[in-house]
């Protein structure tokens, strides 16, 4: 079994955070380090996968179960419009090898992708 990541320890409040949408499987929190109006993070409970190409081969009715949880809390924290980010590696960013999608969500720059 490998050390909690972050995210367990928050779902196990160990460290603070407001848990702010929940399923049976899946969790939502706040970015601490938010890079949008509205940045929330979409995570599984269980951390057995560490990327969204694991849990896509894994579980992929849990990563279902993420992407109706953005769906959920977008709508809540937003206008309901929203950005789904997975960084997937090291090298694309991803610091927390605990699969987790980041919810980019209210006045994001119609240009699209880097804006
Ligand atoms: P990534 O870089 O894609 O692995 O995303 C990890 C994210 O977790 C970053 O955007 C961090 O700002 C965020 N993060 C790290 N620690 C915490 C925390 N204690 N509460 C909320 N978000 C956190």
């Amino acid at each position: 079994m490998s050390e909690p990541s972050i995210f367990t320890r928050i779902l196990n409040g160990e460290i603070p955070s407001e848990i702010i949408a929940e399923t049976e499987d899946v969790f939502a929190i706040r970015d601490i380090a938010p890079q949008a109006p509205v940045h929330l993070l979409v995570i599984p409970k269980t951390q057995d996968y560490r990327d969204v190409v694991e849990l896509a081969a894994g579980d992929p009715a849990l990563l279902a179960e993420v992407v109706a949880l953005a769906r959920r809390v977008a709508d809540e924290h937003s206008d309901g419009d929203f950005r789904l980010i997975f960084n997937t590696g090291a090298g694309a960013g991803q610091t927390v090898f605990h699969v987790h999608a980041h919810v980019l969500a209210g006045g994001l720059d119609e240009a699209g992708l880097g804006g």
